[in-house]
């Protein structure tokens, strides 16, 4: 029996865009729960190196690796670099994410391609690689007839999506699109690698505090707004997103595939309604 403490012990995960936020806290959590963390990022390199730094302090193991997601080539070579240092991967946290805001009106065609290209295509790119290691490992796991050193799933992959893949978002097209196509993504992916015993979910967070949204919760009055959306009426945290995270890497949630987990506060509960509409 594996000390819960340390569930991830012997596996390793690739968190993309994990030099900040969400994506951060996922690293050096999952590190904390014994996991060989490969930081990924693609442009602040010391950011990278601090969470590496906070995951080593906590008692974990990993590396830092740099590349675009949105880059096919990038991102086989980070896969490469995993396999290289640790033999095999185990989950995969398809985390990085921007945002490029506009009015619809206003929006150009280099605001929509750069969402689409991280968000989506990055998410198709990583998520491919990821099914075809753990295919190919399973297949050498039954030819060698030894288990995974996951008990039960031959590998994870959780998405990073938003509440925006249910919630219209003005203003913002080309990620509320992003992370709309997500869901259909991770769906539709699940469905066809199930029979690999490979488990495919998404979280979609509402409002956590971030840089992403910083501009929101360091204004006192936006702030105020906010909570308005949010009936459990606190901004997420990093941290809350990173449970869920680990938890659906987990073999706790081994019957959980083609799930959405929202982690919102209750944010898609149409809070408008709260009181009669
Ligand atoms: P963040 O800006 O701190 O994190 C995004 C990370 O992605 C950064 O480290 C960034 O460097 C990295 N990144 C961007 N482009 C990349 C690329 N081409 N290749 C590799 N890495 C790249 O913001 P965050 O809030 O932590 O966002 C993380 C994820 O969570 C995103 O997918 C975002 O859409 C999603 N999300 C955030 C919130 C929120 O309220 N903060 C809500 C819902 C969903």
């Amino acid at each position: 029996m594996i000390d819960s403490n340390q569930k991830f012990k012997g596996q390793t995960v690739i968190v993309t865009g994990s030099s900040s936020g969400i994506g951060k806290a996922c690293a050096v959590y999952l590190g904390q729960l014994g996991a060989n963390v490969v930081v990924n990022y693609s442009a602040n390199e010391e950011a990278a190196n601090e969470v590496l730094e906070e995951i080593k302090k906590g008692g974990g193991n990993g590396i830092v690796v740099k590349a675009d997601v949105s880059r096919e080539e990038e991102v086989k070579a980070l896969f490469n670099r995993t396999i290289s240092e640790y033999g095999k991967l185990d989950i995969l946290v398809s985390n990085a994410g921007l945002q490029k805001d506009a009015s619809f009106l206003e929006m150009t065609l280099q605001q929509w391609q750069k969402v689409i290209d991280v968000n989506l295509t990055g998410q198709f790119l990583c998520t491919r690689e990821a099914a075809r290691q753990f295919v190919a490992q399973e297949k050498e796991a039954s030819k060698e007839g030894q288990p995974d050193h996951s008990e039960l799933s031959s590998g994870k992959i959780i998405l990073m999506s938003s509440v925006h893949d249910i919630i219209p978002w003005a203003g913002h097209v080309n990620y509320a699109a992003s992370k709309g196509g997500i869901m259909m993504l991770m769906k539709s992916i699940s469905q066809e690698l199930a029979p690999h015993k490979i488990r495919v979910n998404s979280v979609s967070p509402g409002a956590i505090k971030t840089t992403i949204n910083k501009e929101v919760w360091s204004d006192p009055e936006k702030y105020k707004d906010l909570l308005k959306l949010i009936p459990y009426k606190r901004i997420g945290t990093p941290q809350d997103v990173a449970k869920a995270v680990a938890w659906l890497a987990s073999d706790d949630s081994d019957y959980v595939n083609g799930e959405t987990l929202y982690i919102d506060g209750g944010m898609t509960l149409y809070p408008e309604f709260a009181d009669n509409g």
